[in-house]
């Protein structure tokens, strides 16, 4: 196997495409900081507040340039940043060390924003962790501008990035570059830079360990962001093999544009709706331009994850009446916020075991208002009547007859306040744990619609956590109780006379679908550039036929059994698409 050889080093595929260019490893310069005893006070005070006002001049400038690039939402990292330097508490304290003290300046902004930063880098949440990186970012700023340094990150045009770790801030100053692809050693498919590179479009491998190390300034690298590959140095076999692949993702990728605005029908009749997962707000074009019919699944946590505090009913009601809006006559489904397990918030609190703890609907009841505040704001946003509201962590009928009274009471007070809204809004339930997978039939019977969220319902149906690296190979989709649980909850959920969907990642997974269509799934939502390629699995194999399959599959009893079933059923039938992910 040509993936296999020796020059092939192997992370996380973070963001995708296929790119080959030269290497360019950035290394950053750290000033050198020592604890020397200053003498004029006033002077060191002077500079501290200079290299924090050109700290601040670079970030504005940053800034600006990633809302453009990048849109408002995302560049708000370039703001948080910004907001740091501005913070009274940390400035004085600094200060006082330093009239305290008489060290030098960079001494004392090294050591106590260094607290700060481990402080968050010990966290156990990634989130923490990623922010610590920022913190490093900022605080390098200010002691290389005691120094009026520039940092280079003015480099060649079209290389590929080669580094220990990127920050959010060099990844979009590089873009300057037409940078084509970044490798880093450290980082998973959360961190900023990941997410940077996927909305910039730019192939992107992280967490390789010591990529920065076995890779050298002009090496030439093939980045492989489907697989998580990079190839150091290619031969020329490999290079007119990737350079094959290139053609034939391009080829494929303006053949499925053409399916854009298609319905994703089977050859024998049977539609299965497809639409797309937002995320951040600024994916609303490329949920439109994809051809997505709706949004499936709007995560809510994550558009106001930059926000210090929840935001106000007002702030929310913005965002949903302007998605109401722009996907009109489409629906969009509005999960209320999941906070908890791997989604902690800044402001959120820390538990032993996140995600069997504080989380969803759990989170939402034991806080009342901050539930209600939501309701509302997306009540007063669904006068297009194309609104639904979804409800996540959902384990008992409990949970789901409050919620109706919770969201009863919205109604009624703005009712009394003369407010319209769509008073029939659809309302909904992730089924994502297994309790609620058992009683399927019953949850359908109290609710408009069901969505299945396989990334949960994998983890807590097999005890395998999702985000976890040292087990994830035991993390399997085509489990047989896996399979036999999603057929369970597909058949019950329809005789309880409702429409089954599934938002989770195995939706998006070619060799799943087939077997999805054929347990009867309604509707599918998968990550937006996703749909053409859905749409045309869909629309290549017959019901019947994934029936069977589906049939074949609930009869065995190993995972590798049902994976080898799928994988011939899409080698014969998805001939090109196989070709892809095999
Ligand atoms: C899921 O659990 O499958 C899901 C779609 O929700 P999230 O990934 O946000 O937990
Ligand atoms: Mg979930």
């Amino acid at each position: 196997m040509i993936e296999d050889s020796l020059n092939i080093i192997k992370g996380i595929a973070a963001a995708p495409g296929i790119v080959m260019a030269e290497a360019h490893v950035f290394r950053k310069t750290i000033e050198e900081v020592n604890d020397e005893t200053i003498t004029n006070i006033d002077e060191a005070l002077e500079n501290l507040e200079a290299a924090i006002e050109r700290s601040k001049r670079e970030l504005r400038k940053i800034f600006s340039l990633a809302v453009d690039k990048l849109g408002q939402n995302r560049a708000a990292i370039f703001e948080a940043q910004i907001m740091i330097l501005d913070d009274p508490v940390l400035i004085e304290t600094i200060k006082n060390r330093i009239r305290k003290e008489a060290k030098s300046p960079a001494f004392i902004v090294n050591n106590e924003i260094s607290k700060y930063q481990s402080l968050m880098a010990s966290s156990k949440e990634p989130y923490m962790k990623e922010r610590s990186q920022d913190i490093e970012d900022i605080k390098n700023r200010i002691i290389r501008n005691f120094g009026k340094r520039r940092w280079k990150s003015r480099i060649e045009n079209h290389v590929i990035v080669v580094t220990e770790s990127l920050t959010p801030a060099d990844t979009v100053l590089f873009s300057r570059a037409n940078v084509k692809g970044y490798v880093t050693d450290t980082g998973g498919l959360t961190s900023h830079a990941a997410i940077v590179a996927r909305s910039l479009s730019v192939p992107a491998v992280v967490g390789l360990h010591d990529a920065s190390v076995k890779i050298q300034d002009k090496d030439f690298l093939i980045i492989d962001g489907y697989h998580g590959h990079v190839v150091i140095n290619p031969d020329e076999k490999q290079i007119a093999y990737y350079n094959k692949k290139i053609q034939k993702i391009n080829q494929y990728d303006s053949e499925l544009s053409v399916l854009k605005d298609e319905k994703a029908i089977t050859t024998d009749g049977r539609e299965v709706v497809v639409r797309a997962n937002l995320d951040l707000t600024d994916e609303i074009e490329l949920i439109l331009n994809n051809g997505a019919q709706g949004v499936g699944l709007v995560r809510t946590e994550q558009i106001f994850q930059d926000r210090e505090f929840f935001p106000d009913e007002e702030e929310q009601y913005g965002v949903y009446a302007d998605l109401a809006e722009k996907i009109y006559p489409e629906i969009v489904v509005i999960r209320v916020f999941d906070i908890g397990g791997d989604k902690v918030l800044p402001f959120g609190v820390k538990e032993p075991n996140p995600f069997l703890g504080w989380r969803g609907i759990r989170f939402l009841l034991d806080n009342q208002e901050l539930f209600k505040t939501q309701i509302k704001a997306i009540l007063r946003a669904s006068v297009h009547k194309n609104l639904y509201i979804l409800i996540p962590m959902i384990t008992s009928i409990y949970e789901v007859r409050i919620s109706h009274e919770i969201i009863n009471s919205c109604k009624s007070e703005l009712e009394k306040e003369g407010i319209n809204f769509d008073r029939d809004i659809k309302v909904g339930i992730m089924i994502e744990v297994p309790s609620a997978a058992v009683m399927a039939k019953d949850f359908a019977k109290e609710v408009d619609f069901i969505s299945i969220g396989t990334n949960d319902l994998i983890q807590y149906l097999l005890a395998v956590d999702r985000g976890n690296e040292i087990i994830s190979a035991q993390y399997k989709e085509f489990h047989p109780a896996v399979v036999r649980t999603l057929a369970h909850i597909i058949t019950n959920g329809k005789m309880g006379d409702v429409r089954v969907s599934m938002c989770g990642e195995m939706a998006s997974d070619v060799l799943a679908l087939p077997l999805l269509i054929g347990l009867g799934l309604d509707s599918v939502s998968v990550a937006p550039s996703l749909v053409p390629l859905i749409k045309k699995i869909v629309r290549s194999v017959s019901f019947e036929e994934t029936k069977a399959l589906s049939e074949v599959c609930l009869s065995k009893v190993t995972e590798a059994e049902i994976k080898s079933t799928l994988e011939e059923f899409v080698k014969k039938r998805l001939k090109v698409e196989s070709e892809n992910i095999l």
